[in-house]
């Protein structure tokens, strides 16, 4: 078994306000079809914000096991796009969240394409001690090749304009950027477009799929792309610039002996765990990853229906589990399970790759591990 959930924690929660986007990147798992929820922009009610915080605060309060050892929450608001839900209800969100504070320490963090900012939103970041995450795929050929507005012309001019105005008013950030079969890049030409416009900390992830674009990357594309960051990462000689992939698979790679437990805040698909940052809809549904929304199975529940301690004793919640430790033997047996511990859940899913019970990038992955492995501890 991957894992017996026994010491399950919540790490965070990723919260929706609304699910609708003023941009149209081709790659979005929300956007297409009739279904597209790029053009639903209700907002989260804040009364889910209240039952949510009430249950884990219930929840911690009688099961010490929920209690982090790090001691603090962090809420993660993505989308859609969060800013289009506007300042105002973000007031009234932490408001809500101000009710809670002798019980939780909350840490807040927006996850924002940045196009929506203003004034009135730095603010607002400033005023509560927000840390950004921005959307940015690299340079303006990568990031423009799919993140376009909604006239189809790209957007890395404004959200480097707006870049610019957060690093002046010295608001905390990091970049995510997502990396395609069409969009992909030197990591050479990455690290010193990164290094130009400022940024030290950021983190790049394959293209979330779901068979209907053509941007998935090939294994050897993924081996090439992340095993050039990693030797940009090792080359750099001003130590300054931290790739969260990267530092992950090299602190697993010299802990490998360690338990996945011992390093929850280890990115997912390398630690043995899923589902520890909940994601949270507009409506109340709750779904164990940020991934997984868009794949009805995984539905736990409702916060307005039911508390977090039924949902997670709930058959969904088993469900989930026994899926996630659905995996193939040869994972058991791999010389690299104590690194990749079978990847990612959504990346075995059939509905995305059609499954092997394997993390697609599988024989991708091996490459990498090899390729770091040997650069890492001098290995011929
Ligand atoms: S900014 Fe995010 S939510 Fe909006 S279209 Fe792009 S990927 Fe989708
Ligand atoms: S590298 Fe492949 S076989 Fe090995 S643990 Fe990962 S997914 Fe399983
Ligand atoms: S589905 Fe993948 S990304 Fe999501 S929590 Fe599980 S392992 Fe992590």
């Amino acid at each position: 078994m991957l894992n017996d959930f026994s010491d399950f924690q919540i790490d965070s929660f990723s919260i929706k306000p609304t699910l609708g986007c003023n941009l149209r990147c081709d790659y979005c798992y929300c956007h297409g079809g009739a279904a597209d929820m790029l053009q639903d922009c209700r907002t989260m009610n804040p009364e889910v914000l209240h039952r949510l915080l009430d249950s884990y605060r219930q929840l911690v309060c009688k099961q010490s096991r929920f209690v982090h050892s790090d001691g603090f929450l962090p809420l993660v608001w993505h989308g859609g796009e969060p800013l289009l839900a506007g300042v105002e209800k973000f007031q009234e969100y932490f408001k809500i969240e101000k009710e809670f504070e002798d019980h939780l320490s909350i840490h807040n963090v927006v996850q924002t394409n940045l196009t929506l900012l203003s004034s009135a939103w730095i603010n607002f970041f400033k005023f509560h001690q927000v840390i950004l995450g921005i959307s940015l795929d690299g340079n303006a050929d990568m990031h423009d090749t799919h993140r376009k507005k909604s006239d189809g012309r790209g957007s890395y001019e404004i959200v480097i304009k707006k870049l610019k105005k957060i690093r002046e008013e010295k608001i905390p950030f990091g970049t995510i950027g997502v990396v395609t079969g069409k969009n992909q890049m030197s990591a050479t030409t990455i690290y010193n477009h990164m290094k130009e416009i400022g940024v030290n900390y950021y983190d790049w992830t394959p293209a979330i799929f779901d068979g209907e674009h053509e941007c998935v990357l090939t294994n050897k594309e993924y081996t090439n792309f992340f095993s050039g960051l990693f030797d940009v990462w090792m080359n750099a000689s001003d130590g300054n610039c931290e790739i969260k992939i990267i530092n992950d698979i090299v602190a697993v790679m010299k802990y490998e002996k360690k338990t996945a437990s011992t390093c929850p805040r280890i990115l997912c698909e390398f630690s043995g765990r899923c589902g520890n940052a909940m994601s949270v809809l507009p409506n109340g549904d709750i779904f164990p990853c940020e991934c997984l929304v868009n794949l009805p199975r995984f539905r736990l529940g409702n916060i307005l229906e039911q508390s977090l301690e039924d949902i997670l004793e709930g058959e969904k919640f088993e469900y989930f589990v026994r899926e996630f430790n659905d995996v193939s033997p040869e994972c058991m047996e791999c010389q690299w399970f104590g690194i990749c511990k079978g990847g990612c859940l959504h990346r075995r899913a059939p509905e995305c790759v059609g499954s092997a019970k394997k993390d697609y990038f599988c024989p991708g992955r091996k490459a990498l591990f090899s390729h770091i492995k040997k650069r890492l501890f001098h290995e011929k």
